[in-house]
């Protein structure tokens, strides 16, 4: 076994002095991320900027038996950055250039660490007639993170899962060999992470950083419209939204639907508000869109269960801002507050009892909730967000916070919903209620992949 300077010698050989750290400022910064779970220390910190670096990292920390944690902005919130066992922390944004865009094939291929803001900056400069999906996560979120989580955004109600929209892949396995998934495997377009070969893709997206480092991604693109605009419905009938959110998506018109609950101001208490996105090329196509949504909901309307709201100047432009700018104004980040959220991913009929249960939770546990639910395929599923506020100059009150989401997640796998982006914790749960087959797959299938446990130690570790 090296030394820990024999180690930090060589990863400054790998990646230069100005891009690895071992010293205190860095290792208490990378120990935590901006929700509840607790912090852990790296080792070192290290900013590879080509995949020829990242492998050099992998084989090093492969032949030492030394952690190593690929972190994107670390906005999960679920700790899933956290270097539970020190470590290599591996920040992946030196490796963030827009590498190839496609436009008939409609595709981007970026690197491991390129950010939603950033390619979406890029693609309205060089590309407006193409747009990717993009999550209401801050702009310094990554494209890959996003992926790797199985993440969702403003076009998952037409198309997915943005994971779903992956078409190809580069990654470092454990072992540091250099492999290329799906079209890009035999050809130099990538235009399908799979289809029609095995689709491997699955060994890599959903597992968080625990079976290899995905330095380049290809992104399906999609057709910008010129114009969007927002429908604003409001109705206190919960039972009646999961046929509300049918309906919008039978008109196969809305490129996007929300639905946001929150019991403060306490004019807001106990209603529902449905966003529903429309675009179009020509105000005629908009209009023709509007009328769809519009008709499909007239039965509602007529029966004074739902109504449609006019939107303010002031209040359009943070609901048409992407990423959504508000989204998390209920938590003063500025002041020392956060905010973390379950996010179930579940059946939309189960949209009245997640309600009921994020109401009780919250006064059971004295914390303030808001909460977000998108529409996922064409009403396949949705994420259900039991979004819970704290102060961390109030351990007791991100204590509370912290008890409130196990409770949430608990309440939603009895329910048949699966967690997101899930906890340590919360891994636990879902690894609990598996079939054990499906299991002992996941863990034939890390062991093959990583034989020395290096990657992302601590997640998705099946006993
Ligand atoms: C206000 C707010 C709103 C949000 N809204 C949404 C939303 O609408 N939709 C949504 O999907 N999410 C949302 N999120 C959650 C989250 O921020 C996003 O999913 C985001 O894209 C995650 O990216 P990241 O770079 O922060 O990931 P990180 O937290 O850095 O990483 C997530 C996981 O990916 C792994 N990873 C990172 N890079 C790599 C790599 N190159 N190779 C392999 N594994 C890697 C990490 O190890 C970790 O396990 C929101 C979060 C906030 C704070």
């Amino acid at each position: 076994m090296v030394t820990t300077s024999a180690i930090y010698e060589s990863l400054v050989k790998t990646v230069g002095k100005n891009y690895v750290s071992n010293q205190k400022e860095e290792q208490y910064f990378y120990a935590r991320d901006g929700g509840l779970m607790p912090a852990h220390e790296p080792d070192y910190v290290v900013l590879p900027r080509t995949t020829e670096e990242v492998q050099e990292i992998v084989k090093l920390a492969n032949r030492e038996k030394v952690p190593i944690v690929p972190k994107g902005a670390g906005l999960a919130l679920t700790g899933l950055v956290i270097p539970q066992k020190g470590g290599i922390l591996l920040d992946m944004k030196r490796m963030d250039r827009i590498l190839e865009v496609n436009e008939k094939a409609r595709y981007v291929v970026v690197e491991g660490g390129t950010t939603h803001g950033a390619l979406k900056s890029y693609l309205q400069k060089h590309h407006p007639d193409l747009r990717h999906s993009i999550p209401d996560s801050p702009p310094v979120a990554t494209v890959v993170a996003n992926v790797v989580i199985h993440g969702q955004g403003r076009l998952s109600q037409q198309h997915g899962f943005n994971s779903d929209m992956v078409s190809g892949l580069e990654v470092v396995l454990p072992t540091g060999e250099i492999c290329r998934i799906g079209s890009c495997s035999v050809s130099s377009y990538w235009f399908s992470k799979g289809p029609p070969l095995p689709d491997l893709s699955g060994l890599f997206l959903g597992w968080f950083g625990t079976t290899g480092i995905i330095t380049k991604l290809g992104l399906k693109l999609y057709p910008c419209k010129k114009i969007r605009d927002v429908m604003l419905f409001l109705t206190d009938r919960v039972e009646l939204v999961p046929d509300i959110m049918l309906k919008l998506s039978h008109t196969e018109m809305v490129e996007d639907v929300t639905i946001s609950a929150q019991p403060l101001p306490l004019r807001y208490k106990g209603t529902f508000w449905i966003m529903a996105y429309i675009t179009g090329d020509s105000g005629e196509e908009l209009e023709f869109k509007r009328k769809m949504v519009w008709d499909a909901l007239w039965g509602y309307f007529e029966s004074r269960d739902l109504g449609p709201l006019s939107v303010s100047p002031d209040m359009k432009a943070p609901l048409m801002s992407m990423p959504s700018k508000d989204i998390t104004r209920f938590a003063d980040v500025a002041k020392g507050g956060g905010f973390q959220y379950a996010g179930p991913i579940t059946p939309i009929e189960k949209f009245p009892a997640f309600i009921k249960k994020l109401d009780e939770v919250a006064k059971k546990y004295n914390v303030f909730y808001a909460s977000t639910t998108r529409l996922i395929g064409a009403g396949h599923c949705m994420m259900f967000s039991f979004s819970f506020s704290f102060n961390r100059a109030n351990p007791d009150e991100m204590a509370r916070a912290k008890e409130a989401l196990d409770e949430c997640s608990k309440f939603a796998l009895e329910e048949g919903g699966v967690l997101w982006k899930a906890d340590l914790d919360e891994q636990k749960m879902l690894m609990a209620k598996m079939d054990p087959n499906t299991l002992s797959l996941m863990k034939k299938l890390k062991q093959l992949l990583d034989p020395n446990g290096i990657m992302n130690p601590g997640n998705w570790e099946v006993k």
